[in-house]
């Protein structure tokens, strides 16, 4: 790439410091023409990754700053790199970055930095959309997933399939250039070949179900709160986020729609949803928000069902009981201040919304429901990645099924297929619109 990029790459905004970046293969001698180093070394002189301190030239300013060299192909994107830490706010860094357009640099592109480094072969694609989960994320465990991705883990993962692929695909291709070989022990080869795709097949189901715990932490865990009208949801819902967003009222039917507030438990993210309490009524409007419940809970990972202490469980409870019956449920018995009964020893926790006893178990139950024990190292968190390792897994298992059944050119088209939609996760197979796709999400000086 002969062409020179530059972009601002930290956060626009006022800050400490601002940091501009410039790549290719003349950023060395472009940045000579701006930076005076103390001491007169020149630039070219730099030795690689030490930071300099001296006069960066902007467009109509000059500031005191810093200046490191990455030296190619040891840098981020493969290729020479300077940076530029300049003081922060917008203007002093604005100014430096024009001086770079005007001596030949182009302003990069979204992602542009971090595409060079994939076309480089300094990162995989899925290493690559690591980045953006890790520069993206909302919540720790969002960003520990993307660093996940980042280092490979799921590359190296997908890899070794891919390896065991090419191995049965060799032994086809010797069995179809040398038919004779196959011929005298056709049932123990097909049977040997049947038996490495299954243990592959395995495999990739293994990596599959990891999306699970991957979806959620991504998106974080759906939670309904629901249960009739006046039991404290609301109330418990702003408990939970710490302050007031749900409105809080005597009068049953107040929670017209659902109320989204997002907590994070444990460094994972909870989406909560506080849902009208679901009762029969006459009011259209107050009808559509228990439609909308319904919706919610039906599509939630969890559901957290609330009922009076005082008044036990009644009919309405049961209606709502019978709705979330196939999920993961957490009952939670409120009002806890107003009786010192607790008969309702099939409760998962006892609450009060005024006092907030209960709340930290109630957060804890969330966390451990919420993941269960599907909370291991979650390898796939991106659904392009699913989506391929599914047909993947497909592939494979039509190959299985060939074996034996089929010609063996046959079942070679197949184990080929799964190979090539493993390769879209690490980016040797992915057509140029799943790349422009993937580094357009990315921000410009990434
Ligand atoms: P929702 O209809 O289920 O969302 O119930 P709200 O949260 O709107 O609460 C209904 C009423 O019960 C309000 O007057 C709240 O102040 C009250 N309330 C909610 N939780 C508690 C609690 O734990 N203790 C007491 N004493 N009152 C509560």
């Amino acid at each position: 790439m002969e062409d020179v990029i530059s972009a601002i790459a930290t956060a626009p905004g006022k800050g400490g410091v601002a940091i501009i970046r410039i790549s290719g293969y003349k950023a060395l001698s472009l940045a000579e023409k701006m930076f005076i180093p103390v001491g007169k070394t020149p630039v070219c002189s730099f030795e690689p990754y030490r930071m300099y301190p001296g006069k960066i030239e902007g467009e109509g300013l000059t500031d005191f700053g810093l200046c490191v060299y990455f030296k190619a192909p040891a840098s981020y994107t493969g290729e020479d790199i300077v940076e530029f830490q300049c003081h922060g706010g917008e203007s002093i860094a604005r100014a430096i970055l024009q001086r770079t357009f005007l001596l030949g640099a182009r302003i990069a592109k979204k992602g542009e930095f971090t595409k060079r480094a994939f076309l480089n072969g300094k990162l995989s694609l899925s290493s690559a959309e690591g980045v953006a989960d890790m520069i993206n994320a909302e919540s720790q465990a969002e960003a520990r997933a993307g660093y996940l991705l980042y280092s490979e883990k799921l590359t190296k993962k997908v890899q070794a399939l891919q390896a065991g692929l090419k191995t049965s695909l060799a032994k086809i291709d010797v069995f179809i250039d040398y038919p004779e070989e196959a011929a005298d022990d056709a049932e123990i080869e097909n049977n040997e070949l049947r038996s490495s795709l299954r243990t592959l097949s395995d495999e990739l189901i293994a990596l599959l179900k990891s999306y699970d715990a991957g979806k959620k932490i991504k998106t974080g865990v759906t939670v309904a709160i629901c249960g009739k009208p006046n039991t404290g949801k609301s109330s418990l819902l702003n408990r939970l986020l710490g302050y007031d967003k749900a409105i809080v009222s005597e009068l049953a039917g107040t929670t017209r729609d659902a109320v989204e507030g997002a907590i994070e438990i444990h460094g994972k993210k909870f989406n909560l949803y506080d849902t009208a309490g679901v009762r029969e009524c006459g009011d259209r409007i107050e009808n559509i928000g228990i439609e909308r419940a319904e919706a919610i809970i039906r599509s939630a990972d969890l559901a957290v069902f609330v009922a009076d202490i005082a008044g036990g469980v009644d009919e309405e409870d049961a209606r709502v009981l019978e709705m979330i019956k196939d999920k993961p449920i957490i009952k939670v018995f409120n009002k806890t201040d107003l009786t010192c009964d607790d008969t309702f020893t099939d409760a998962d926790v006892h609450t009060s919304a005024v006092t907030g006893e209960g709340i930290t178990r109630l957060k804890e139950l969330l966390y451990e429901k919420g993941f269960g024990a599907s909370l291991h190292e979650a390898f796939l968190i991106e659904e392009r990645h699913f989506e391929a390792l599914q047909r993947a897994k497909r592939a494979l298992e039509r190959a299985e099924r060939a074996v034996g059944a089929e010609t063996l050119d046959l079942v070679a088209i197949d184990v080929k297929e799964a190979w090539d939609a493993l390769g879209e996760v690490t980016g040797e197979t992915a057509t140029e619109a799943i790349i422009e796709e993937i580094f357009s999400k990315f921000c410009v000086g990434k």
